[in-house]
């Protein structure tokens, strides 16, 4: 056969770069193994397993129905718009498939004569009865229903249903079914009992549930085998999670384990004596800066329950040890606020004290740079400009950031990797600080690899903060009310409307309010602070603030984090409504810090959406920052509570954590066990577990 060896190399069918596109496309849905794709859980359901008749489907009201007839007309018409009107008929009447998109071709498809079976919302509209772009297909007569609910899977471009159902279809053809938990595990004890559903009865019943299943429990995933899903996941998190704690404890860190003079005469120095719970927190973190592993921890309080003097003192023990600590803030206010504080300790005690940020002149920058770099600072304060290249630290040995919200891993770990100079197995010790108060659950779940001190008082001698929702069109009875507060020498806030559209806008309206106040408030000082001013002219306006000079400072956010005068005791937040919660919560916390009655004042603008209302009675309610932090995990989940990049979130894909936390103890429960007893069947179902959940996603919580 000369001829078939003389032929030329076929060329490359074009199948293959399809196949290529397509398992990209699958890649980037996350689908890269066999497992993956069985994993890949429908996001709700159709039901196709009824045909109603068009009359029946007529009266269903506005809800989904299946139909089933003949085309009797197929027309393009062009009045009000251009659009495909097709005319299905079966022996009980007639309804109209509206297309407002279509392609040409569609018109010979759904030729007269065809027989079709259309899905989707029932409408009463121009044409009676109707289905605006339907599902359809083209069937035969007598063509069997489906038997179980046709799944719809979360897609990407590119991606159909069809393809879809294919792959996975053929993945559960190929994956290895092994449960990873024993028959044992399955039934769980603590902290709750209950029995889990088996791994391969649960997942071939959510790709293809039985048309009698309870369809409420799958759509709100209470159904065992969405239990059992979520089950699998959240123990998978809190392997890796655990494990991330096993690997930081075998790393080497400088034990700090000086409590010394610096500490004792700090304490002796300052104007006030701790509260039990910073004294608490204080010795958890003492106790973790002695370890020769480095700590992580995270120092919740709310606003105003006194972070920042707890992290002098840790700074201070190391300090006492001989190294140097930093804390890093996300605004420069901030930023400048702990120097003062922090220098104003810690100075008179013979402490070298250095700030660093990107508001500095160059020669300043130098200057401090220097400083840091030779080890003469000993107590180094800043912003972001702490993590640029050029900044080198002598021996640092503790890493503070303030508000660790604010920051992204990226900004945290390039400070951490500060401290390694020339001895890359030593990783400093950290303490974050947040005033965003997690629910313990929460914080369990999101934190890759985190220990939690939470300070639960406040300073003694607070009075509660008065909170009045109040109507916009009132705002001359607040300015009235601002006014007498001014005569009776307190002091201030009034927040600018939040314009999360346009910088410029805010600006505008910030000063508009400024001149407005001005005008209406001729014998007082009016004061303007916001983001786009010059760090000088800012810290002028602060001081003068401070000072009392100013009666009313007009701001926007800028002032929301931190800002610490007790002598203000009114604040008014305008347009309250467009807020969310935690930064209400955050704003509110700038007044009640000093011994007068304070008052919170929330303008809104009527009338008020759900979320909106129920925010703002939120905060007339309670003043306390965890019950908040509960509700608004109520009103709008877990999403924005932290950056999701930092989190575990983004492993979590069927649990939700505002339901699910009873689950969430559950896996921890089962997880601590797994990783304590460490048999070979133990070390065997966890590594099972977490190849089957994460594949390669594990990394994901090493920082
Ligand atoms: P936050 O936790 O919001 O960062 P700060 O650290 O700014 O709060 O503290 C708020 C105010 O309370 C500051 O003026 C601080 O000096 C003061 N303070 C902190 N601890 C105490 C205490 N134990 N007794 C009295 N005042 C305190
Ligand atoms: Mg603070």
């Amino acid at each position: 056969m000369p001829d078939s060896t003389t032929k030329p190399a076929p060329k490359k069918p074009p199948a293959t770069s399809q196949a290529t596109t397509r398992a990209n496309k699958l890649a980037r849905l996350g689908l890269r193994t066999d497992m993956d794709c069985v994993l890949h859980l429908p996001a709700r359901y159709e039901d196709e397993t009824q045909v109603l008749t068009i009359q029946q489907a007529s009266h269903v009201g506005s809800s989904t129905a299946q139909v089933e007839g003949i085309v009797s007309s197929c027309d393009i018409q062009y009045r009000p718009r251009r659009q495909l009107i097709v005319t299905l008929q079966d022996d009980t009447g007639q309804l109209v498939m509206r297309f407002l998109n279509f392609y040409g071709s569609q018109t010979k498809q759904l030729a007269v004569g065809t027989r079709v079976r259309a899905r989707g919302e029932i409408r009463h509209g121009f044409f009676g009865a109707e289905i605006v772009h339907p599902n359809y297909k083209i069937v035969l007569e007598g063509a069997p229903l489906p038997c179980v609910l046709t799944p719809v899977y979360p897609s990407g471009e590119g991606l159909s249903q069809t393809y879809l159902r294919k792959v996975i279809a053929d993945a559960m053809q190929k994956v290895n079914w092994q449960d990873t938990l024993s028959p044992a595990q399955l039934q769980t004890s603590s902290p709750h009992t209950f029995q889990l559903m088996p791994f391969e009865a649960a997942v071939r019943l959510l790709h293809n549930p039985p048309p009698e299943i309870d369809e409420g429990a799958l759509e709100d995933k209470s159904h065992p085998a969405w239990v059992r899903m979520k089950f699998d996941e959240l123990l998978a998190q809190q392997l890796s999670l655990k494990r991330a704690q096993v690997a930081r404890r075998a790393k080497n860190a400088r034990a700090l384990s000086v409590t010394g003079t610096l500490s004792a005469a700090f304490l002796q120095a300052l104007p006030f004596s701790l509260t039990a719970a910073q004294q608490r927190v204080l010795t958890e973190i003492r106790h973790d800066l002695q370890a020769p592993f480095p700590m992580q921890r995270l120092l919740q309080g709310d606003v105003g329950s006194g972070k920042t003097v707890v992290a002098a003192l840790a700074a201070a023990q190391a300090i006492d040890s001989g190294y140097q600590a930093v804390l890093m803030a996300p605004t420069e206010i901030l930023a400048d606020q702990h120097f003062r504080k922090i220098a104003g300790w810690m100075e008179p005690l013979g402490i070298k004290v250095a700030w660093l940020t990107g508001s500095l002149k160059k020669k300043e920058k130098l200057a401090a740079q220097e400083r840091i770099a030779s080890g003469e600072a000993q107590l180094i304060i800043g912003t972001h400009a702490l993590i640029q290249d050029s900044v080198q630290f002598a021996k640092l040995g503790l890493v503070i950031v303030d508000e660790q919200h604010r920051f992204g891993v990226g900004q945290r770990l390039t400070l951490r990797n500060k401290a390694n100079n020339g001895d890359s197995d030593i990783v400093p010790h950290q303490l974050m600080m947040s005033a965003t108060p997690i629910p313990r659950t929460l914080a369990m779940t999101y934190y890759a690899d985190l220990e939690i001190s939470v300070i639960d008082e406040l300073p003694p001698g607070r009075t509660p903060i008065v909170t009045r929702n109040i109507d916009q069109n009132r705002r001359d009875e607040v300015i009235a009310r601002v006014h007498a507060a001014a005569q009776e020498g307190r002091q201030v806030y009034w927040v600018c409307p939040l314009i999360e559209e346009s910088e410029a806008l805010q600006l505008q309206t910030a000063t508009e309010t400024y001149a407005a106040l001005a005008e209406a408030l001729p014998d007082l000082h009016i004061g303007l602070v916001h983001g786009r001013l010059k760090q000088v002219e800012k810290q002028a306006v602060m001081e003068a603030f401070i000072r009392g000079e100013i009666h009313v400072l007009v701001a926007t956010t800028v002032i929301e984090v931190g800002v610490d005068v007790p002598n203000a005791s009114l604040m008014v937040i305008e347009h309250a409504e467009r807020f969310g919660l935690s930064q209400l919560h955050q704003l509110r916390g700038r007044v009640g810090r000093g011994s007068a009655a304070s008052v919170c004042l929330l303008l809104y603008q009527a009338p008020l959406g759900q979320i909106a209302r129920q925010r703002l009675m939120t905060m007339r309610e309670t003043t306390d920052g965890f019950e908040i932090a509960r509700r608004d995990l109520d009103i709008r989940g877990p999403g924005e509570f932290l950056g999701s990049r930092q989190s575990g979130e983004a492993m979590l894909r069927f649990a939700d954590l505002s339901t699910d936390q009873w689950l969430v103890e559950q896996a921890s429960s089962l997880a601590q066990n797994l990783l304590q007893h460490t048999t070979p069947e133990n070390s065997a179902t966890v590594t099972a577990h977490l190849a089957r959940w994460l594949g390669g996603r594990e990394d994901f919580l090493k920082v």
